[in-house]
Formats: C-alpha cells, structure tokens, sequence
C-alpha cells in the first residue's frame, strides 16, 4: 500500500497543503479549533468561518496571514485537486475534508462524532476510496453511554445534595458548551455559574444561535452563595487553589476518559460523567464500513485495534502515528 499524493504527515502533495499541520506551514487546511489541529502561524489557513473566528478568539486576529473560508459542502478547486467540507459532528464549525484529485477521492475525518449534537452541526457520512481516521477511542471497551443519562448524574446529585457546590471539570471549546445544552434541554433552567476563561467560547457558541441560556462569571464574593449550584471550569482550575475557593464542593468531570475509573479516581473526580466528543469502538468500525473505504490510515489514539479490524475485514489498515495529537482533551 503507498501513499501517492498525500504523504504520512497529511500533506497533499500537488497543491503542497497541509492537514491540520503541527508546525507552520504555507498552506493548512484546519478541522477544527482545538488546539492540537488549530495552531497559529500558517501563511494561508483554509477552515470553515467558524474554525476561522475559534482561531482568532484563542490566538489572536493575525494567527495566520491569510484566512479563506470554506462553507459547508462546498466544493473549492485548487488546481486538480478539489477540496469539500463535510460537517464532522465534533465541535461548532468542525469538518472532514473530502480531498479528490485524478478520480480518487480521500476523506480526512478530522475528529469526529456521529452522535446528535445541538451546539454543532451533525455529523454526515461521506464515501471515499481512503479514509484518513482519529481513533482517540479505538477499542471495543469504549462504549460512549447516552448522554442523557450521564448529564441526568449531576441533575440527580444536585437532588441529593442540594446544599454543596457541583464543580464539573469541562474543556473550554466543545465540552463546555455541549455540557450547558445538555442541562438545558434536561430543562435545567437556572443560571450557570463559568470560569472567566469559559467565557468567551460560550458568547462565540452563544452567538452561533447555540442557546445556553443564562450564564453568570464566577466571581466570589461569599462562599455560600454558589451551595446547590452548577459551576463549570477547566480541569486544571479544579486541580489548583482556585477550586479551594468553595465550601465543600462535589467535584466532576465531564470527559470520554471518564470510562476509565482508575483515571476518574487519579484525578480526584468523585462524580465522573462520560461524554465524549470523539467516536467510540462502534461508531468508528461503523463509519469505516459505510465510508466504503478501502484504505484507512489511522492518525492518533488507539491505532493498532482499528488496523487489526481492518485486515479482518478485508480493509487496507495503516497506523499512521502522527505526533502532537495527544490527548486534545487537556487542552
Ligand atoms: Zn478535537
């Protein structure tokens, strides 16, 4: 199996673009915001709007020389190679990028969910001859449970204990707004108290017609006055002093890792809640079978499950181990 016109780095040779590239390069295309695919210094950035404005709100208006924006299966030609974005159901504005040059088409997934998710537009399959895949988590044992039953963990913990701050851990782009939307179509209609650092992303989501409905900054002025509410921060936040700021608090964690329990327990989360913005075991092998591809080359996470199934199923597998995606959900 060879790699013709895009190499293992995913650059796509005729048009010397590079997906997603770690370092800066002349051209990028980018999925999406998160910082282990978004980084700033690029001469030409090729993204969706609202890829382009997450990078400015994070890096700053002149991250990248030049930004082209790409709407939505729209196909843009460069040369013999055209380019079209497909929604990847991850995170507000994140994208596949359907690549086909003489007659081959490869998708790059990007990372990706093909659950329902109300602050992002949903996930759509493509077909492609190669598939150029996350598997952040590529093995049978994850299994993502219903969200609702996950968000309903921490409506019925505040039930029980309705007089102790719930501190829920959340990544600042994604998770945090995906954990709102939740409690709100759970019908939890109270305010939300955020970390200042949530803060912008939740007015860019707000802004994008993503209803999060009221939503307050934390700022302590009385201990008491956050008993029996929800608030939101980033892990780290919770790990450091900042956290020792509330009387007695139940701490939790909304992350995919969060199956983990050894992983729920090392970090101190007492109330963990599993929800992923990353396909499971099932979603991925489902989306390689429908994708009709008949290469899949696996970029980051649990590679060697994926290739394994692939070569069962008769599929061309390749673990591509990129470097720098680690786990994006500490970023
Ligand atoms: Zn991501």
């Amino acid at each position: 199996m060879k790699m013709k016109w895009i190499d293992k780095n995913l650059h796509i040779k005729p048009i010397n673009t590079h997906i997603d590239p770690f370092r800066p390069v002349e051209n990028a295309i980018i999925t999406h915001g998160h910082a282990d695919h978004a980084k700033p210094g690029h001469k030409n950035v090729l993204a969706t709007k609202e890829t382009i404005e997450i990078m400015k709100i994070r890096y700053g208006e002149n991250c990248a020389d030049h930004f082209q924006e790409l709407e939505l299966n729209q196909t843009l030609n460069i040369d013999e190679v055209s380019i079209t974005f497909f929604p990847a159901g991850h995170i507000l504005g994140s994208v596949q990028v359907l690549t086909q040059f003489k007659g081959e088409k490869i998708n790059f997934t990007g990372d990706y969910k093909t659950s329902k998710d109300k602050t992002c537009v949903n996930f759509e399959p493509v077909k492609c001859h190669t598939l150029v895949t996350e598997a952040t988590f590529g093995l049978p044992v994850f299994q993502h449970p219903d969200e609702k039953k996950e968000i309903n963990k921490l409506l019925h913990s505040l039930y029980l204990f309705p007089e102790r701050p719930h501190l829920v851990g959340v990544y600042a782009l994604g998770k945090t707004q995906r954990v709102i939307s939740l409690l709100r179509q759970q019908g939890y209609n109270k305010n939300i108290f955020i970390h200042g650092s949530l803060e912008k992303l939740c007015n860019y989501y707000q802004e994008n017609n993503v209803n999060l409905g009221k939503l307050s900054k934390v700022s302590l002025i009385n201990k008491n006055d956050y008993n029996g509410e929800i608030i939101l921060a980033p892990p780290s936040a919770i790990k450091n002093i900042w956290s020792r700021k509330f009387e007695d608090p139940i701490i939790s964690q909304a992350s995919g890792w969060m199956s983990i329990k050894q992983r729920a327990k090392q970090s101190l989360v007492e109330l963990p809640l599993i929800l992923s913005d990353h396909a499971d075991w099932n979603e991925l092998t489902n989306y390689i079978k429908i994708s009709e591809a008949e290469n899949v080359y696996v970029t980051h996470g649990r590679e060697e499950a994926i290739v394994h199934w692939c070569k069962k199923n008769n599929i061309n597998g390749l673990a591509l181990s990129l470097s720098g995606r680690e786990d994006e959900e500490e970023l």
